[in-house]
């Protein structure tokens, strides 16, 4: 609970019309994509560095928490108010500073939507490539904090490799800028790297320098149809080693193919056991021989029919099966458990595999789609939550799989960060000295523990 003092300190420092304290206000702030619900006790809207410099410098001397928050599209907790405290939502600063076309940088602030950076610098001819599925409402910020990446990654990489500096004030309140405007820059540590994925618990972030890449002229998309998984894995790995990097390289299994054929009717068909979605870019002429080179990988390694969209409009409703696939799988049960697993590339079929058999021995509903090309697939299992059993079985069945993907060379977590849901795991991949090392940074950094505290690691 937060004093009189405290509510009319930050109203002062943020203006009467930007702070909200009614239970009404404060539920619309008490979830993110997670379906969890932790209520704050206010939630301010800063529109400036100073103000947050001078929140967080209050929160130190008063001892409550904050929590930063973008879109609240989040995964795993992130942005949740575990212990309370104060919201600070930076949806006011969303502005894009500055697209800088001759050294092909943008300057942006942290609440700037994705999608709409992203159209706005493909109207100058430029490119923007981290593309999470949640682009069209997510922020640059949230990106930053938890190192967004989607289907482009495979070819441009993750928000990390697009991150040349930012602007962020710590949690005792001090401002500092780290990095560059230039693509060199070496001095002292990479305090922007420490940042970045840093998961809203070292800093928040008020400023982001973002490097921007050429526009590819033209993009062919395709659609592979395998009655076998292993053949579309072996097709995946042919491609990237006859070095056509493909801008995506998509992965469905049977369960989401026949999910989205009963939601959406798009005529694939029934026995189908595999479905890549594969995109190329770059200069027309080549990525129309690229195109065929990957139509005749995908049919020498036994895919039953390649179909190439001819248009704009063809490839769009080849990416809505694709984008079909999330809200399908309702209809197996009521509430999902999404993890983000990643493998090396050529260990996707035994990973799948290894799944489906945890997922049989736990009784447990199962479908897996995901970004082929980098290796992270999403892995459902979906639960009815009244059925606590089922919960149960669940939770030994996504431990098991960790395990399965620690053995296999992989991570447990490729995108959605650790948050408050996998707080339990980190050690099952993480060194104990490491984990350490990590604390101290925090310690230091935050040595009241103000800013979101509760996240990453366990108790
Ligand atoms: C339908 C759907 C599809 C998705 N698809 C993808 C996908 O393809 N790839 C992917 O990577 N993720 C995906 N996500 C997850 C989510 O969109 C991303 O994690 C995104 O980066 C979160 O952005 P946000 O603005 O919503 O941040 P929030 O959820 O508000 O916050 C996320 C974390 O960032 C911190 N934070 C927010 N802003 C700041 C700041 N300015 N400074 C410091 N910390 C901050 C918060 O404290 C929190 O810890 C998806 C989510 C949904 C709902």
């Amino acid at each position: 609970m937060l004093s009189h003092n405290v509510i009319k300190e930050l109203t002062n420092i943020v203006g009467k019309d930007n702070i909200q304290t009614s239970k009404e206000d404060l539920i619309c702030y008490s979830y993110d994509a997670t379906n969890q619900k932790f209520l704050p006790d206010a939630v301010v809207f800063p529109k400036n560095v100073s103000e947050i410099s001078l929140i967080l410098k209050m929160a130190n001397s008063e001892g409550f928490p904050v929590v930063p928050r973008g879109a609240g599209s989040g995964f795993s907790g992130g942005s949740l108010p575990v212990e309370g405290g104060v919201i600070v939502s930076l949806e006011r600063m969303n502005k894009i500073l500055k697209i800088d076309a001759d050294n092909l940088i943008a300057i942006v602030e942290p609440g700037a939507v994705t999608g709409e950076l992203q159209w706005e610098v493909e109207d100058l001819g430029l490119f923007y490539p981290p593309d999470p599925s949640s682009l069209k409402f997510c922020t640059i910020g949230g990106n930053v904090a938890e190192c967004a990446g989607g289907p482009s990654a495979v070819k441009y990489g993750v928000t990390k490799d697009y991150v040349l500096g930012l602007e962020v004030v710590l949690p005792t309140g001090e401002v500092i800028n780290t990095g560059t405007q230039t693509i060199k820059g070496v001095v002292g540590y990479d305090l922007t790297k420490l940042m970045v994925g840093s998961e809203g618990t070292l800093g928040i972030v008020t400023k982001i320098i973002l490097k921007l890449l050429p526009l590819p002229e033209a993009t062919k998309t395709m659609l592979a149809v395998f009655s076998d998984m292993r053949d579309a894995a072996a097709a995946v790995s042919r491609i990237i080693s006859l070095k056509i990097i493909p801008s995506a390289l998509e992965f469905m299994d049977k369960e989401s193919i026949s999910c989205v054929e009963e939601y959406s009717s798009i005529g694939l068909p029934a026995d189908v056991e595999a479905l890549l979605l594969i995109e190329v870019d770059g200069a027309k002429e080549l990525i129309e021989k690229q195109a065929e080179s990957v139509k005749k990988i995908c049919l020498d390694s036994r895919a039953r029919e390649v179909r190439i969209a001819g248009d704009k409009k063809e490839a769009k409703k080849l990416w809505q099966i694709r984008r079909a696939i999330s809200p399908s799988l309702a209809k197996l049960k009521p509430n999902k458990i999404n993890e983000d697993i990643v493998v090396p590339r050529n260990k996707i079929p035994e990973a799948i595999i290894g799944i489906r058999e945890i997922a049989k021995k736990y009784s447990l509903t199962n479908a897996n789609f995901g970004h082929a090309g980098d290796g992270n697939i999403h892995v459902n299992i979906m639960i009815d939550k009244t059925d606590r059993g089922e919960v149960a079985r669940a939770e030994e069945g996504v431990k098991e799989i960790f395990k399965l993907v620690i053995d296999l060379g992989g991570t447990i977590s490729g995108e959605h960060g650790i948050g408050i849901f996998k707080m339990s795991y980190i050690g099952m991949e993480l060194s104990k000295p490491a984990i350490d090392v990590m604390k101290k940074i925090k310690q230091v950094l935050d040595p009241k523990g103000i800013l979101n505290p509760g996240k990453i690691f366990p108790e």
